[in-house]
């Protein structure tokens, strides 16, 4: 089982009376790209938050390569992020779509910050990888701009060297295309298909249709909390 699973997660937040994730299962291959569709309000962002463990779930197991990851527990509706450890949560990485850069370090110290302070690795060698991250994304002229002087299509591929250099198994990308102005959109869109290319697992939430039509292994759409269809056959979902 290499690859990455969820089996009957329910997730329910405190004061609703039903629960915004609904039995959800699936399995994601090694090295594939799940699209997650579905109407406003369904559930896309609230699913991979859950996956990355910002938010405690109440049923069912998240696994990696048949481990589990996480186990939902009832009566956690209310607490804030879900109870997996740091080596854990690092193996999930997430891209948001306001880019969270922080502002009061550079491009450079942006990427290295968790590796060396977190994870504590060596700052040289973190320094070289991020380097090599940032040579990918077109942007190794940019280490020691700060995130204020950078466009907001800069930002987002800062952000996903950021998560890149945690070598996540999986990276979740919720909308990240969606604030930025049209001309930018594509350099994003580039960096996720070449990261596809090269064999990382991704889960992806967007409204490029296109796009997911291209880069999409496998497709699932949401509606009120549960999967109303899932396919392997990108091409065919998003013709029909
Ligand atoms: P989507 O990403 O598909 O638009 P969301 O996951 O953002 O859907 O939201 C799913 C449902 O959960 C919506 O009805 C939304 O209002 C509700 N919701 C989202 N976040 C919270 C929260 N923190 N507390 C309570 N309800 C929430
Ligand atoms: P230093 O202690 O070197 O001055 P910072 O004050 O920049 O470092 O950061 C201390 C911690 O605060 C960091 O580990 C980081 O997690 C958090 N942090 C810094 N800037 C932000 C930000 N803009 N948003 C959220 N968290 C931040």
């Amino acid at each position: 089982c290499s690859g990455f699973e969820i089996a009957h997660l329910t997730k329910r937040y405190a004061n609703a009376d039903r629960p915004v994730l609904n039995d959800i299962s699936f399995t994601l291959p090694h090295g594939k790209v799940l699209v997650v569709v579905g109407p406003s309000g369904s559930g896309k962002s609230t699913l991979l938050r859950t996956v990355a463990g910002l938010e405690p779930i109440q049923g069912g197991t998240i696994s990696i390569n048949g481990q589990v990851i996480e186990t939902g527990r009832p009566g956690t509706e209310k607490a804030g992020r879900s109870k997996r450890s740091t080596a854990l949560r690092t193996r999930i990485g997430m891209v948001f779509q306001s880019y969270d850069l922080f502002p009061n370090r550079t491009v450079l110290g942006n990427i290295t910050m968790s590796p060396i302070l977190v994870q504590k690795r060596d700052r040289a060698e973190v320094e070289q990888e991020a380097l090599a991250l940032l040579e990918r994304v077109g942007l190794a002229d940019r280490r020691d701009a700060w995130p204020h002087e950078l466009s907001g299509g800069q930002r987002q591929r800062v952000a996903i060297c950021r998560a890149l250099i945690l070598h996540p198994e999986v990276l979740l990308f919720d909308e990240v295309t969606a604030a930025l102005d049209p001309e930018m959109v594509r350099e994003v869109l580039d960096v996720m298909i070449e990261l596809a290319d090269q064999g990382q697992t991704m889960m992806i939430v967007t409204h490029e249709m296109q796009f997911a039509r291209a880069i999409a292994d496998k497709v699932i759409l949401l509606e009120d909390g549960g999967i109303v269809e899932e396919s392997d056959d990108a091409e065919r979902f998003f013709t029909h």
